[in-house]
């Protein structure tokens, strides 16, 4: 046994490449694999490489002097605070101002029932953890965004597809989905869903779904997980009304300040039924013992000082110009049997490729041709997602968001080419594509 540990030791130490430990992981390890987003971001990151892939906000629109002195002023005048501990489920200030934020929606709510997260991604952890078994069901658009699918994977859940269109996820096959399932004997924890411009689709659910999909699944008994990071960077008229302003009790509310202000904060929050709250605070004690107080307090700062909705306001008209830039963009380069979505708010457009043309096999290429996209496989637990690819329009100026497209529609235009002269499947077609390189592995 000593021995068979020092072994691994010394592998590790030498940093091979082979993994010494992988008998000795625990099960719930083998459904962490990275994600294809993260593999991407080493080469999408080259200047030369206009990138349609990372969903990361344009920050550099914030006033980041002013940022910087209310940090500086918040250390010298509140440091003891803001430099210790502070409580699992989050300052109260600032679950006061989160409750403000999300008046917005249409939500009512106390600041008893929000906790504090390390971004919504955290909460997604905390969600999980809380009601996942391995083997439980959890249901979840298709596609879905690719954090949350990693996180139900680590802890061992069983993802279900529901289909989507471009009016959000299709309440016929959610009731069928469910019932489906439940006569099959499956556990269905919850249903995880982005209603509001949706990531990667970049779809909206329309109002008369969004009462449907609440009532099915009050009658199934099916609790509603509603992540919103986008929900107020819509580009037309006043933000949607959140599915949680019309059940308090069966939704469980994702929010997040890393869209609306900056990720780097790594503020996000849940807002959830009294019992829920409970154990998420005591899962969120358990994993971190409180969040960073000094994230808090700035965030609650900037929110108590600066024109913050003027600020959201910024960002929309921002992103909205980068969304035209790219939709006008697929309109004149992109070849004939391609499609796409036509997103009225957030950061991502899915666009459908041609018959027998595969993502994926396409990026090695798109890459080396200095553009990048996140392949659809990436945001389907089941493999699905392959004639699929999102892209973002968040970060890159309306300029360069043209040149990308110049450059992919040029790609896809030679794979038509090479399908065309070899036919879907051949391996001459496929030579030398199917091989990522080392960025791409
Ligand atoms: N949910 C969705 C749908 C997202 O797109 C993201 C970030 N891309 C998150 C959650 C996590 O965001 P954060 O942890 O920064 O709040």
């Amino acid at each position: 046994m000593t021995h068979e540990l020092d072994h691994g030791r010394t592998n590790a130490a030498q940093g091979s490449r082979i993994d010494a430990y992988i008998d000795r992981y625990a099960a719930r390890a083998a459904g962490m694999v990275a994600s294809e987003v993260r593999a991407l971001f080493a080469v999408a990151s080259r200047p030369e490489v206009v990138s349609l892939a990372g969903g990361m906000p344009y920050v550099t629109a914030l006033p980041l002097d002013v940022v910087g002195e209310l940090v500086a002023d918040l250390v010298a005048k509140r440091g003891p605070v803001a430099l210790q501990y502070g409580s699992g489920q989050g300052d109260p200030d600032l679950r006061e101002q989160i409750c403000e934020v999300m008046r917005m929606e249409g939500i009512e709510a106390g600041a008893d029932d929000v906790v504090v997260t390390v971004g919504s991604q955290q909460a997604l952890d905390l969600i999980t953890r809380i009601f996942i078994d391995p083997g439980d069901v959890v249901l979840a658009e298709g596609p879905s965004y690719v954090g949350a699918l990693g996180t139900f994977g680590a802890y061992q859940a069983k993802v279900v597809h529901v289909a989507m269109d471009d009016q959000g996820l299709i309440p016929e096959s959610l009731a069928q989905t469910i019932y489906a399932l439940q006569t099959a004997g499956n556990r269905i924890k919850f249903l995880y869903t982005i209603p509001t411009f949706q990531n990667p689709a970049g779809v909206t659910l329309n109002e008369v779904r969004r009462r449907q999909v609440l009532e099915i699944c009050q009658r199934a008994g099916v609790l509603v997980v509603e992540d919103n990071p986008y929900g107020l960077l819509g580009f037309d008229g006043e933000p949607l009304r959140a599915l949680r302003a019309d059940d308090p009790d069966g939704v469980v509310y994702l929010g997040s300040f890393s869209k609306t202000l900056a990720p780097g904060f790594r503020v996000g929050w849940a807002l959830a039924p009294h019992a829920v709250r409970d154990k998420l605070v005591l899962a969120m004690e358990s994993a971190v013992l409180s969040h960073s107080t000094f994230t808090q307090l700035a965030v609650g700062q900037y929110l108590a000082t600066q024109p913050w909705r003027e600020q959201i306001k910024t960002f929309r008209e921002l992103y909205r110009e980068r969304r035209d830039a790219l939709l006008n963009s697929l309109e004149v380069f992109m070849p004939a049997g391609c499609s796409w979505t036509r997103p009225s708010g957030g950061f991502f457009v899915w666009a459908t490729l041609p018959e027998g043309l595969d993502s994926k096999a396409l990026l090695p290429r798109a890459v080396a041709e200095r553009v990048a996209f996140v392949p659809g496989t990436g945001f389907y637990s089941d493999g699905g997602g392959a004639q699929h690819m999102r892209l973002s329009y968040c970060y890159p100026q309306p300029d360069r968001i043209r040149e990308g497209v110049r450059r992919l529609a040029g790609v896809i235009e030679q794979e038509l080419q090479l399908r065309d002269t070899f036919g879907t499947g051949s391996a001459r077609w496929h030579a030398g594509i199917d091989t990522p390189g080392p960025d791409l592995a």
